[in-house]
């Protein structure tokens, strides 16, 4: 078994008591049966038995990922097992091998792709946000020590199917597009909305394509196309993706394209008000409100798009190339941390990916440090990534994978096809 992880993986070092958050603050810990057993077994007769059966409970299901148990929170939303030194008091006494995978592994995820294990961090930690969007080669993936994953035998396994036999290749076609520097940001999300269009007639969840062959193709593809197996058209709509000339031409039509930004501006400020009242930190509430008080508390969505993009244009260029970084380092982390194959279409978690994106940019834009550094034009790259840090860290543990985000996404979203791609325009013009 070989391992690789992204570099800034090889580099992560949890911060413990110095970290300005908690792993598990806000979120909803779950607990397998076999783990919820062995913490019963390793604490029983001794004195914290009392504390496991007070504060460990039967999950009522209603959460994502239900598990057997789920741990509870105190009034502020840290877990009921922190010490006053903000420190796991289970790990402390007893051990990392009692702990729920959830503790034990964050903010570690292993994949297995094929004879591949393949480690990640979720951006929900401050300090993988730092090491992974501050550092040009942060995303970069290379061989690592299996050490750097933590209860391996739990990493999801991808393949089996021809829609994830074939993801790597697609994935390692959408990093490269992201990673395009010599068009906008957008222009790249644009140009993976486009290949997964191209793709969505016969590559999708659950495709037949790949087995039944050609006369499953759909018939808009050219004809010789279509006499060829799923595998070589496949095949060669990554290659035309690859070549440069297509980017640049997706780029030339979409750049002509006039919409207006209050819609995308809208959207935003619904996501994260959506968010305000379910949240239990004090972080993303401070957070979370600065952001709105500096755009006017976000009720007319055209004064919204009027205020936030005056503060881009404002935003030292030096300080701009570095904002493009932290959504190119980011989207890559996407690709890698979310397997698309979860999605039903590739189309759906391009269209996903942008409505991240586009909350993030505007919320960014929102941090009281960054409106500062536009109204002043100054040139601190630090102040700049500090606010960077904090915004796509606690977006990442609050808003991204929320279930409020992903029934707005999929109303959003509309039928699939043509009209997501239609749809997705008005979130890349926000971008
Ligand atoms: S959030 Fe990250 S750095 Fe902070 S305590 Fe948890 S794992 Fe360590």
């Amino acid at each position: 078994m070989t391992a690789t992880a992204p570099r800034y993986m090889t580099r992560f070092r949890c911060l413990a008591d110095a970290c300005e958050d908690t792993c598990c603050a806000g979120l909803v810990v779950t607990v397998s049966e076999a783990r919820w057993k062995r913490l019963r077994d390793a604490v029983a007769g001794g004195p914290d038995a009392a504390r496991v059966d007070a504060f460990i409970r039967p999950d009522d299901g209603s959460g994502p990922g239900a598990e057997a148990a789920v741990i509870a929170k105190r009034e502020d939303g840290h877990c009921a097992f922190l010490d006053e030194r903000k420190l796991c008091s289970l790990h402390r006494a007893h051990g990392e091998a009692v702990l729920p995978d959830a503790c034990a592994t964050f903010p570690r995820v292993a994949t297995r792709w094929g004879e591949r294990l393949e480690v990640v961090g979720s951006l929900a930690c401050p300090e993988v946000a730092r090491l992974c969007l501050l550092a040009e080669d942060g995303v970069e993936l290379g061989p690592a020590s299996e050490d750097v994953a933590v209860r391996p035998e739990i990493a999801r396994r991808i393949g089996g199917d021809a829609w994830t036999e074939h993801a790597e290749a697609v994935r390692a076609v959408a990093v490269r597009l992201l990673q395009r520097r010599e068009v906008p940001f957008a222009s790249r999300l644009f140009a993976l909305g486009q290949l997964a269009l191209r793709l969505d007639g016969f590559y999708f969840r659950g495709t037949e394509a790949f087995s039944r062959g050609a006369e499953s193709l759909p018939t808009e593809q050219p004809q010789a196309a279509v006499s060829d197996e799923a595998e070589t058209l496949l095949a060669d709509v990554l290659r035309s993706f690859d070549a440069p000339e297509t980017l640049t031409e997706l780029h030339d039509g979409f750049s002509a394209l006039v919409l207006p930004g209050g819609p995308w501006a809208g959207i935003c400020a619904t996501v994260l008000k959506s968010r305000m009242g379910s949240v239990r930190s004090e972080r993303f509430g401070t957070f979370a409100r600065a952001v709105l008080a500096s755009y006017g508390g976000a009720e007319s969505p055209d004064e919204v798009w009027r205020i936030h993009s005056e503060r881009r244009q404002q935003l030292n260029p030096v300080l701009a190339d570095r904002v493009e970084q932290y959504f190119r380092q980011h989207a890559v982390n996407h690709w890698l941390r979310h397997p698309f194959t979860d999605a039903p279409t590739l189309l759906d978690y391009v269209f996903r990916l942008t409505l991240r994106a586009s909350v993030l940019r505007w919320a960014l834009f929102g941090h009281p440090t960054v409106v500062a550094l536009c109204e002043s034009g100054a040139e601190d790259a630090a102040r700049l990534d500090a606010a960077a840090v904090e915004c796509f860290q606690l977006i990442a543990k609050h808003v991204e994978q929320a279930p409020e985000l992903h029934s707005l996404a999929q109303g959003l979203a509309g039928q699939g096809g043509a009209e997501t791609l239609g749809r997705m325009l008005v979130l890349l013009k926000g971008l």
